[in-house]
């Protein structure tokens, strides 16, 4: 896994009034994320298709 930051996935806020972001479409948060591909769920489209392009 390259060390190379990930940040432009699509995020939603978890609930309405919150701060706290997820990637809406693996549902993982942000803040666990911290930007690295690794860290979104292996099904995450996001990810998947930026592994298909490298
Ligand atoms: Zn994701």
């Amino acid at each position: 896994m390259d060390k190379k930051f990930y940040i432009d996935y699509p995020q939603e806020k978890i609930e309405e009034g919150s701060n706290i972001y997820r990637c809406s479409i693996c549902k993982e948060k942000s803040l666990t994320i911290n930007g690295l591909l690794g860290n979104h769920k292996p099904s995450c489209k996001y990810r998947i298709d930026i592994e298909e392009r490298k």
